[in-house]
């Protein structure tokens, strides 16, 4: 009698065991959405990052030439004005500041040289970013995509091991399976039936006293382990 209550209890156990498995799996889904959500999210960020660095290049590269175009007109206007000019003081003057110019012109055409690397480096920069997280995406959408497939799988197969449960649980005594119940909803690991290995409960790895063992041998009632009360058999 109490050998095939143990039995059923045993059985029991196995499917809530694979039920718990398979709550698991399907718990974890919305976990990996979120992780893998937020890779995208860092590489976007990094993208977006490149993008504005980009635009604050191009901006900077504008204003360059405008203040280079700016001078040249400069450079024109003085030009002009040496033909103007009645002294040498003067000539010799306006000379000096259209060198002085020119300098400018040359430096400023240096930066706009170095901006335009720049740029160029950045441009490559924002194009492989892009290609990454196009690609991350893409694989982003994949994953989730096998997981959602495999969560409906889940839940079908969960479906059946709950049939399967309550089949099984219908034919145990009512006392043994509330008992069995109470048990395994106060375990972290949803164990509530376990071997009792030589004098060791295989729940909780305590040594059980000898009147336990031998109460557990005779199979004449359910026994608990004292320590973590647990079923043993
Ligand atoms: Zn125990």
């Amino acid at each position: 009698m109490i050998k095939e209550e143990i039995e059923k209890l045993i059985e029991l156990q196995k499917v809530d065991e694979e039920i718990r498995e398979i709550e698991n799996e399907i718990s974890s889904f919305p976990v990996l959405k979120n992780q893998l959500q937020e890779q995208l999210n860092k590489e976007l960020n990094e993208l977006n990052f490149i993008k504005e660095e980009h635009k604050k290049l191009q901006v900077e590269r504008r204003e360059k030439e405008l203040e280079l175009h700016a001078l040249e007109e400069e450079v024109k206007k003085l030009k002009n004005r040496l033909n103007e000019v009645k002294t040498n003081k003067e000539y010799n003057s306006v000379l000096a500041e259209i060198e002085n110019l020119k300098k400018k012109i040359s430096d400023t055409e240096d930066e706009i040289l170095i901006l335009m690397e720049r740029n160029d480096e950045i441009a490559k920069k924002q194009e492989d970013f892009r290609k990454k997280s196009e690609m991350m995406k893409k694989e982003f959408e994949r994953k989730i995509e096998e997981k959602r497939k495999r969560i409906e799988e889940l839940k079908k197969e969960l479906e059946g091991k709950l049939q399967e449960r309550e089949k099984i649980a219908e034919k145990i005594d009512k006392e043994v399976y509330s008992l069995y119940e109470k048990i395994r909803k106060n375990k972290k690991d949803g164990i509530a039936i376990c071997k009792l290995e030589g004098e060791t409960c295989t729940g909780c790895f305590m040594h059980v006293p000898t009147y336990i063992e031998e109460k557990v041998k005779r199979k004449k009632e359910i026994v608990q382990c004292e320590n973590c009360s647990r079923i043993l058999y």
